[in-house]
């Protein structure tokens, strides 16, 4: 973030018109409709400027995946929870003692996946006098992914995420493995949307969800097929990152 070069506005809004145009096939190949599609501009690692220019073309969802970089951004250019117009996404694991930042500058976060963390969270939204919308993180990927709860656990969970007031679970989110070819990912977002559907159709009835976060640059349209309704796009809207 230190190097600021000249954000080259054009040239995200050229990559967000053809973004906006593959969302728009892949919901065409599925019978669906694009406004049933959010889409969340990943600004990770890249600075304020970024965002901005982001901003200007129409962008309103940001997802960062530090709390402390969510927070810093967030403190200069608020979202709706502080009175500001676009949605901060908080997609990355969190640690209990960052929980603070998330609850008072995130407007969603997509990665509730420990009790611990719940309750937690809970307990700072509730310090915060709001209910938070969360994502419960899955891990359909297995073995090389860290975070996430274990598919067999998700409606577990869910259930035990009923007790808490402050907290409102709009959803489920989860990364695929990395695939050179997005068609051998398919199976692990098909496998989401059962998660999604089973739980609706079955489980507690105080909770109904409406959001599937699912897809990143390489694989969202293979996402948007299996029924995402959550979109989350770094490299495809800004370029390259030099880290992540
Ligand atoms: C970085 C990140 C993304 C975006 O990745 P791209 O490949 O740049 O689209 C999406 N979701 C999560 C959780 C991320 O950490």
């Amino acid at each position: 973030m230190e190097e600021t070069k000249s954000v080259d506005t054009r040239a995200i809004s050229e990559r967000l018109e053809s973004v906006r145009e593959r969302i728009e096939q892949a919901c065409q190949r599925a019978g669906r409709r694009a406004d049933e599609v959010t889409l969340v501009a990943v600004s990770k690692t890249f600075p304020l400027e970024v965002i901005e220019a982001g901003y200007a073309v129409g962008l309103r969802h940001f997802g960062e995946n530090r709390a402390r970089e969510l927070r810093d951004k967030a403190k200069q250019h608020p979202g709706r929870v502080n009175g500001g117009d676009l949605d901060w996404h908080m997609i990355g694991h969190l640690q209990r003692n960052k929980a603070k930042f998330v609850a008072r500058h995130a407007d969603v976060f997509e990665c509730l996946d420990s009790p611990r963390l719940a309750k937690e969270l809970d307990k700072r939204a509730a310090k915060n006098d709001r209910v938070m919308p969360c994502l419960v993180q899955v891990n359909i990927a297995g073995a090389d992914q860290k975070y996430g709860l274990p598919p067999d656990e998700t409606h577990d969970y869910l259930d035990h995420l009923t007790q808490y007031e402050h907290l409102d679970v709009r959803g489920l989110m989860a990364m695929a493995a990395f695939a050179e070819d997005p068609e051998d990912v398919r199976p692990q977002f098909r496998q989401m949307r059962e998660l999604f559907e089973t739980y609706n159709a079955t489980g507690n009835s105080t909770v109904s969800m409406d959001t599937l976060s699912l897809g990143m640059s390489n694989d969202f349209e293979v996402a948007i097929e299996e029924g995402s309704t959550m979109i989350r796009l770094g490299s495809a809207l800004f370029g390259p990152r030099d880290y992540d």
